[in-house]
């Protein structure tokens, strides 16, 4: 039986992405503000080293998989929680369990990032460089000066490339890491926008080929898959998940 670390396990992509695990005979340790195996909230170093120690604790330091899903939408306030909660708390809590990673037969962990990293504009890097150069107080700084919908489509972004910077050492390991980056997915992370006076608009204009937005567990099936031997030579990808919109937004963007 596999251990999986599953965090923002408690509502949303993350409690379809446990019952999807835990159907497929996985045990599951959830992480999440309440509710789950692990109480700890992430937005905070201490935080996240308490949820690194409890999964050593939990699992005896062998791991299999982990799911980084925890995340705070666009509405959030203050912004600089975004960064803190969806960046950091994602890419420490990865990285502090990679050692637990590596030395199992067929080990492999997801990032949710989000189709957002094609969809808001990048032109000041400041915020990206900061997440990226693990510069947490001067991120927080510089997202508090801007929107929620710029600050998390950029924690999304600096959530893909951390993955994609991370493909050589962790592939050294035999660790294979990956994102999805989906589109609307119904959870109360994207309900909150769509109720934002706003957000909504925004949202509802956003044209999606499929034309409908995802259940979780689509997702969670995504994840399956990558965590699953289908994708064994899948490493250091970012899978859209978005019913098309990422394609025809940004066609040429291979
Ligand atoms: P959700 O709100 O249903 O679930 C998010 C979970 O994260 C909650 O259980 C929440 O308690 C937990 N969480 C938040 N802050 C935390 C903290 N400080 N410490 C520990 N846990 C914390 O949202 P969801 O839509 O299922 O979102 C899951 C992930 O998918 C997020 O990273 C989100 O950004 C991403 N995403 C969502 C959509 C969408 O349309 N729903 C689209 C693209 C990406």
């Amino acid at each position: 039986m596999r251990t999986v670390v599953v965090t923002g396990s408690a509502s949303g992509m993350g409690a379809a992405i446990r019952r999807r695990l835990e159907a497929d005979g996985d045990r599951v340790l959830g992480i999440d503000l309440r509710g789950e195996e692990i109480e700890a909230d992430l937005s905070a170093p201490d935080g996240r080293a308490a949820a690194i120690d409890a999964v050593g604790r939990l699992s005896g330091g062998n791991l299999d998989a982990v799911v980084a899903c925890a995340g705070l939408g666009p509405t959030t306030t203050p912004v600089s929680r975004i960064v803190a909660v969806n960046y950091f708390g994602a890419i420490r809590l990865l990285d502090g369990l990679f050692p637990m990673l590596a030395g199992a037969p067929s080990p492999a962990a997801v990032a949710i990032s989000s189709n957002s990293i094609g969809l808001v504009p990048m032109d000041d890097p400041s915020l990206l460089d900061a997440m990226l150069g693990d510069d947490e107080p001067g991120a927080s700084e510089l997202a508090a000066r801007l929107d929620g919908a710029s600050v998390y489509g950029m924690t999304k972004q600096a959530l893909a490339r951390a993955v994609r910077r991370r493909a050589q050492s962790w592939g050294e390991q035999g660790v294979r890491l990956n994102a999805i980056a989906p589109g609307p997915v119904l959870t109360p992370l994207l309900q909150q926008s769509i109720d934002d006076p706003v957000l909504g608009p925004l949202v509802d204009a956003l044209p999606v080929p499929l034309g409908r937005r995802a259940e979780p567990d689509e997702i969670a099936g995504l994840v399956a898959v990558l965590l699953s031997p289908v994708a064994s030579f899948v490493h250091g990808s970012i899978l859209f998940a978005d019913g098309g919109t990422d394609a025809l937004v940004r066609p040429d963007h291979v």
